[in-house]
Parts: C-alpha cells; structure tokens; sequence
C-alpha cells in the first residue's frame, strides 16, 4: 500500500504555526513511506475563500520546504462532486428536502429572538444526508478507539443544491477519490469524523486511517489563535526567521525524538519520527523557544548564507558584498536572534549607526565618570592613536588592537581608557566594544575620529 496524506486548508485566512505543524506531520510521514503528500485547497465556500490565502498557504510551504506532489483545488471540482450527489440520491443515501416549513420556523424563531435574517439564507430545497442514526467507532492513531452516536446529527446538510457541495461531502469525496490512506488533520476536526464516516460508508468506500493532531495552545494554555497573538507562518518569514529553526520547532511540538535532543536536521527528525509517538495532549506554543531555536540555526550559518539572508533587511547605505558588509557580518551574527533586527541596528538610531557616520555627541561624554578630568581622556586618547598606527591597515582587525593596547589598558584603568575611546569611535554609549568598534572603522577612519575627539577636548 502507498501512503497517500495531504494538507487540506480552507483558504479563509492566514494560517499559524498550528496548521503547518500539521502539515508538517503529514508530509514527513508520507516521506518516511515513501509516499505521497497532496496539497488540497478546500474552497468551496465562496464567500470566504480567497485566492490571497491559497497563495500564502501555497508560498509558506514552499518556504518551510514542504513540496507536495499534487495540487486539488475544489472549486475546480465541482462537476466530480455532483456526479456523487446525484448517485447518493439514486441509490437512496440522500435526498432532496423540501425546506420552506424549516424556512418558516427559522423565521419565527428569528422573529421571536429579535434577529435579522439574510432571505437568501433560506433554501427553498436542501440536499439531505439520510441518517442511519447508528453508532459509529474508528482506532484514532492517536486518540485510540472514539466512539459516536450519529442520531443527534439528523439528517444533515451534504449539499444547498447538486452544483454546491458542503464542506462534509466533499472531504470525503476527495479523501476517497485521492486514495488518502491516512487522514492527519487537527484535533478541531474530530467532532466532523462520524458525519464522514457515514458518507464513506454510503458511497462504498475504504475509510482511510485518522490521525488527530492535538491543537496547539498558547502560552496561558488557551487555544492557540489570532486573537492570542498567533501571528501567520508567513509573518516569521518576513521578519526573518529561518525555515529550518521553524521546521525544527514545529516539530518538537506535541513529539520528541528518544533521547530528547532538541536540534535535529530534517533527516534525522525523518528517521525518527512516529505518529504513534504523538502526545495526546495540546502541545505550548512558545514564542521564545521558537527564537532559541532560530539563534542556534543564526549560528550555524555560514558567511555567505547569512550575508544572503541579511540582504533583504540591510539599509541602503550598507552595500552587499561591500567590504563593510563583510566586516559587519559577525558582528550582526554575534547580536541577532532574526534577521529584520539588523535593520534597527543598522537604522539612524541603532546601535551601529556609528558606522555610517559619527553621531553628535557632547565633549562632556567622552570624560570617564569616575575620573572625569579631560587631560587624562586626552592623553589615553593620543597614546591608543598611537598605538593603533603600528597597526597596519590590513592587520587592523579586533583581536590585533585589543593585543596592542591592552598592555596600555591594564597599566592605566580599563575605564579611563576605554571610555574615551569607545565615545571618540562611536559617539554612542551603546555599541558594541571599542575593538570591534574600531575594526568596523577601519584604521583611517578611526584615527580621524580619535583626532576629532581630541580637538573638541581641547576646545
Ligand atoms: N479544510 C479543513 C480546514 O481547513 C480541513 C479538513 C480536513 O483536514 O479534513 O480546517
């Protein structure tokens, strides 16, 4: 048997982590089986699916490395679905209601509570599913056996008319025709399953295996949502955070490997990984983990990868390739969590605006607190100049000038000399030390900068 899964979002909207997590789950165990994974876009509600949210969902996979090797949209489809309405009819399983006596009864009941009600809401005919009214059971992979009881459903709603199919008629249909073998969807879903079991059931099909998800929730342990500021997976790309942290992350929510290591490679989650091994319970989404996970993934990457990944985030005064780029790039792998920080820190009040250009700054700022007289900032100041000239200009890297003054630094009090110069380099108390600072500068630059600071002393 191949296993066949798929992703099967409605495209109503931006998805969080929690879909993806799903998603994700569903493809790696296709991939393990050497399988199939299917992407299914579930439109057929008109009114809320948009084409924006199809390519988002489209686009986020893409980037989460999440390739699928068929495309549905159902919307597409429709001619598929009435040919099974019209076969359910004749074959007995459903029928079409006459629906004005409901109409009337909504309407008093609207009436009666004081409600407005859309008249095209109301159906003059509705196509029926005919409820055995039995009890349904079917061995969750995670759940175990779930029993239902399908009487209280009635006779539900599988389409409003042969060319509108809804969302229960559907699933199946396609679930059916797609020969998924395995249904990995949200926990959300589990209440739908016996509705669909019955259609399974009517139009004579193999019921595929379910595998329920237990949703994600939010740090307070409510259900993970928008309005608990869950943000859209194509949010974390844009503020740069990488696929590969995500997918780890995403991962580990809800299942761990044996021996509880927590970064692991898409191969080594693929050897691994079992849905049976799924916790029962809703796994926290944890947005700060989730940035752990991305400053380990920072780390590791290499120079030109991260210079790739910054590209988008840099100010247009920080040239890519530029030899201040490149001078620039450990320094920003130091600091990062996720990459749209570089353009805070590289932006007009950053801490390394410095680079660009020396910020005003008041003479007074250069005078160490502790020993705030201006001739002994002078004199550290003209003896760190002319230490840094020994220094040649290929040479004048951060480990070389912290070597040639540090002698210099120890002998005269840390403070007194390298708060001076961090001021005379940088102009801004925040920044980064004053090796790196004057590294960043260069050795033309940072002398100019040392000479500027002794003539406003001087001043
Ligand atoms: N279209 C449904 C949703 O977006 C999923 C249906 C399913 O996975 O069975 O939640």
């Amino acid at each position: 048997m191949t296993v066949i899964t798929r992703f099967a979002p409605s495209p109503t909207g931006y998805f969080h982590a929690g879909s993806y997590r799903t998603a994700l789950f569903s493809w790696i165990f296709a991939r393990q089986n050497k399988g199939k994974f299917i992407l299914r876009i579930e439109d057929t509600d008109k009114e809320r699916s948009k084409r924006e949210y199809e390519e988002n969902i489209i686009d986020s996979l893409k980037w989460l490395g999440l390739e699928y090797d068929e495309f549905f949209r159902q919307s597409d489809r429709i001619e598929v679905y009435k040919k099974y309405i019209q076969r359910l009819i004749v074959d007995g399983y459903a029928y079409v209601s006459d629906e004005t006596s409901k109409n009337e009864e909504v309407k008093k009941r609207f009436a009666v509570e004081g409600k407005k009600i859309e008249t095209n809401q109301l159906r003059a005919s509705v196509i029926r599913f005919k409820n055995p009214n039995k009890k349904i059971s079917f061995n969750d992979t995670i759940r175990g056996m779930v029993e239902f009881d399908t009487t209280e459903l009635g006779d539900f709603i599988i389409a409003k008319s042969e060319n509108e199919p809804v969302f229960h008629l559907v699933v199946v249909i396609d679930d059916h025709e797609m020969g998924i073998t395995h249904i990995i969807r949200g926990e959300d879903h589990i209440s739908n399953t016996s509705r669909q079991i019955l259609i399974f059931e009517a139009i004579g099909a193999k019921i595929p295996q379910y595998v329920h998800i237990p949703l994600l929730l939010s740090s307070d342990h409510s259900k993970l949502s928008k309005r608990h500021g869950a943000i859209s997976v194509s949010e974390y790309r844009n503020k740069g955070y990488l696929p590969e942290a995500m997918v780890n992350y995403l991962a580990l929510l809800g299942w761990h490997p044996s021996d509880d290591k927590e970064i692991l490679t898409i191969e080594e989650i693929m050897d691994e990984f079992s849905l049976e091994r799924v916790q029962k319970s809703g796994a926290i989404f944890d947005e700060e983990k989730l940035k752990w996970f991305n400053r380990q993934y920072v780390l590791k990457l290499s120079d030109t990868d991260f210079a790739e990944h910054a590209r988008p985030f840099l100010p247009e005064w920080v040239v890519p390739n530029s030899d201040t780029f490149n001078k620039l790039i450990p320094v920003l792998r130091d600091k990062i969590t996720k990459f749209s920080e570089i353009t805070a820190m590289l932006g007009t009040s950053g801490e390394l605006a410095f680079v660009r250009r020396l910020p005003e700054y008041e003479k007074q700022s250069l005078l160490w607190k502790k020993n705030p007289d201006p001739r002994n900032a002078q004199t550290h100041l003209i003896e760190t100049g002319n230490l840094f000239k020994l220094i040649s200009v290929d040479s004048f890297m951060a480990n070389v000038i912290k070597q040639t003054i540090w002698p210099y630094v120890e002998a005269n009090g840390k403070g007194d000399v390298l708060w001076p110069l961090r001021m005379a380099l940088t102009g801004q108390e925040q920044s980064p030390d004053p090796f790196i600072s004057a590294a960043l500068l260069g050795k033309e630059e940072s002398l100019k900068r040392l000479y500027e600071a002794l003539s406003r002393l001087r001043n």
